[in-house]
């Protein structure tokens, strides 16, 4: 068996011009404001990345920098200037800040009414209470990209490996959730025997931040695999899954890159209208 190839990019295309189709009906141009602490070259690539998207989507884009030496003090004012700003819709703060700064408390400042990453606590409570709020965006392309390709969840039985805020226990809530009606196992680096655990799943979903680590003998045969990984090592970004070891007996499996990543941008996009129309 060789797997189904789950192409984020072109799924991620179709989001964004979805996104596109709404803004161009809107009343007004969407907002999106992003910040950027330091000069982290991948920071700074991300960051051209999602305002490029936005122009793409028909939003203004508000970017700010500031240098590495700011303070705690200099970061906040500008998150409180971004909240007060009308024009502002969604407000993201490039992750990881510097270091020095306090990040929960950055993320905590933010407006949950513009938090587009979806990590404000106030949103992450509406997700465990399944009610409507701004959702994580890397989650939500997970579920995007699943639904996508019709891939039955549904009862379904799901290994996620990694139990990060950003991704992995985010992503539990939501495949866990009634009408999505995924069974969900969280693994982490203290699970014992993971490959008997990832081997039992119908899914399995990689967000540990290990080069290649899950490999054959993790995944059972016809399994869909969800490799949110990005890993830049000397062979270039690789994921959290051996593709080469996986494709060849996994039913379904996205690539890196070319697979979560487009998504997550994507998502931020359809975050950033929702936050505009629920703003009015
Ligand atoms: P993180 O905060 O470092 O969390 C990693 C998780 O993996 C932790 O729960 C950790 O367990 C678990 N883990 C580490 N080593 C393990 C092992 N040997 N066996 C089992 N579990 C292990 O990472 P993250 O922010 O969630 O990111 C994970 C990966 O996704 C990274 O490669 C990151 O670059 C990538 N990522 C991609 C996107 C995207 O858009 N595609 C977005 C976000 C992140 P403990 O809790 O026990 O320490």
């Amino acid at each position: 068996m060789t797997a189904l190839i789950l192409d984020g990019k072109a799924v991620a295309a179709t989001v964004k011009s979805e996104v596109a189709a709404k803004v161009a009906s809107f009343h007004r141009s969407p907002g999106l404001a992003t910040v950027l602490v330091g000069d982290d070259p991948a920071s700074h690539s991300y960051v051209r990345g999602k305002r490029r998207d936005a122009g793409e989507c028909g939003m203004i884009s508000f970017h700010h920098e500031l240098p590495a030496t700011a303070t705690q003090a200099e970061v906040a004012e500008l998150v409180d200037r971004l909240n007060a700003d009308s024009a502002v819709d969604g407000i993201l703060v490039q992750l990881p800040l510097p270091g020095g700064l306090d990040s929960e408390a950055i993320t905590e400042r933010i407006d949950p009414s513009k938090d587009v990453d979806g990590l404000h606590p106030h949103n992450l409570g509406l997700l465990t209470l399944n009610r409507p709020g701004l959702r994580p965006c890397t989650p939500s392309g997970v579920l995007r990209i699943l639904e996508h390709y019709d891939v039955d969840v549904r009862g379904a039985t799901a290994v996620i490996v990694g139990r990060s805020f950003l991704v992995g226990r985010p992503l539990a809530m939501m495949l866990s959730a009634k009408g999505v009606d995924a069974t969900v196992t969280l693994a982490h680096s203290r699970t014992r025997d993971l490959a008997a655990v990832t081997r039992r799943a119908d899914l399995v979903i990689a967000a540990v931040g290990v080069p290649r680590m899950i490999g054959a003998e993790h995944v059972h045969e016809g399994a869909t695999v969800i490799d949110v990984g990005i890993n830049r090592t000397d062979d270039g970004l690789v994921g959290d899954v051996d593709f080469d070891a996986v494709v060849g007996h996994a039913g379904a499996i996205t690539p890196v890159p070319g697979g979560v990543g487009p998504m997550t941008r994507a998502m931020l996009m359809s975050n950033t209208f929702t936050a505009a129309r629920t703003r009015g």
